[in-house]
């Protein structure tokens, strides 16, 4: 049985709409999915019907931005109450959040020579909050750069001239919105925040002290000793193991919907907490 508990559709920056996401995990053999797009439910109530079609199994998710030190991580909220007040208060309060920010990068990208870049950024975006992808799309689109990385290497990566540090919610207050609405509170792909070991173990620990509840082990493609040295960080501190594609475009095979190898037979996985049970 494949779970794939990460991956996006075009309601943040993913490229798919729900539908078709759902279609694609049917068609990858996927038998439970989460869809965890950037701060926003928006595609789960859509893609629920087409997974009663295909008869995948959906879990509602979120991937939420948030503060830990000075840098960035990403809490995953599985198996979320859509219906929940609270997290409808906390989308509300990420959507200005993100809005706040679109709007400060592209200030940049006008002193920068581009004046139009929000305004490209938004018709990228459609109905979805201006990601910085859409920003990268939109530099691309008027010859600026060759492709997307070109535009964050040059333009909009961490230290570069449209860089908008903003300030996030702490993850500890990130981890409470995921429990008032039911949820399960995972880290994302602890390894690839640029962190240190030692600086992974210290974030696992914060995590852990803010209640959270497991550390995603795989996300898409990786050497399975890195899938090792996580589940061994997650198991000191008594966390389960999540697993995902955190899957985003139809051509990257490193992150393609279910293909990222199978949770290692020791791990305790966090589908345990979510009424799955897999022995
Ligand atoms: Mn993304
Ligand atoms: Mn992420
Ligand atoms: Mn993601």
């Amino acid at each position: 049985m494949i779970f794939d508990l990460h991956c996006h559709t075009y309601f943040s920056d993913g490229m798919l709409s729900p539908d078709a996401l759902v279609e694609r995990a049917k068609a990858r053999n996927v038998s439970v999915l989460a869809i965890t797009d950037h701060d926003t439910i928006a595609g789960v109530g859509i893609a629920q019907k087409a997974a009663l079609e295909a008869s995948v199994q959906l879990i509602p998710g979120i991937e939420f931005s948030s503060q830990w030190g000075r840098g960035g991580v990403h809490i995953v909220g599985l198996g979320i109450d859509t219906k929940s007040a609270v997290l409808a208060d906390a989308i509300s309060r990420q959507a200005q959040a993100r809005e706040a920010r679109s709007i400060a990068i592209g200030d940049r990208l006008t002193k920068l020579g581009f004046p139009y870049a929000l305004t490209g950024a938004r018709a990228y975006a459609g109905e979805s909050s201006v990601c910085r992808p859409h920003f990268a799309q939109y530099l691309v689109e008027v010859g600026a750069v060759k492709n997307i990385n070109a535009a964050f290497k040059k333009y909009l990566g961490a230290g570069k001239p449209a860089d908008v540090k903003y300030q996030w919610p702490l993850m500890d207050q990130v981890i409470r919105w995921i429990h008032d609405a039911g949820g399960v509170a995972v880290l994302a792909h602890p390894n690839k925040y640029e962190l240190t070991r030692t600086k992974i173990c210290a974030l696992a620990d914060s995590f852990v002290a803010a209640g959270g509840d497991a550390i995603e082990v795989i996300s898409g493609l990786q050497p399975s000793a890195t899938t090792e040295d996580l589940l061994r960080i997650a198991a000191e501190r008594n966390l389960y193991a999540s697993c995902g594609s955190d899957f985003h475009v139809p051509d990257q095979p490193w992150q393609e919907l279910g293909s990222f190898g199978q949770l290692p037979n020791h791990a305790r996985p966090v589908w345990e907490l979510l009424g799955y049970n897999t022995n």
